[in-house]
């Protein structure tokens, strides 16, 4: 299965089963490895400190 990194929907929260890290621990979008991380219902949200990408853990 091959996932397309390219033209993510920042407005969107991907999902790390749809979409699993290309390099572990860094943003998608920008490479970042900053990210600000919040608990919600019992799921993990990362969210990137620079460029906003979120993803359910
Ligand atoms: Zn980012």
């Amino acid at each position: 299965m091959t996932h397309n990194y390219e033209n993510l929907d920042l407005s969107k929260t991907y999902d790390y089963n749809e979409l699993p890290d290309k390099k572990a621990g860094r943003c998608d979008n920008c490479n970042n490895s900053h990210f600000k991380s919040t608990v919600s219902e019992g799921k993990f949200l990362r969210e990137c400190s620079k460029c906003g990408m979120k993803k359910q853990i």
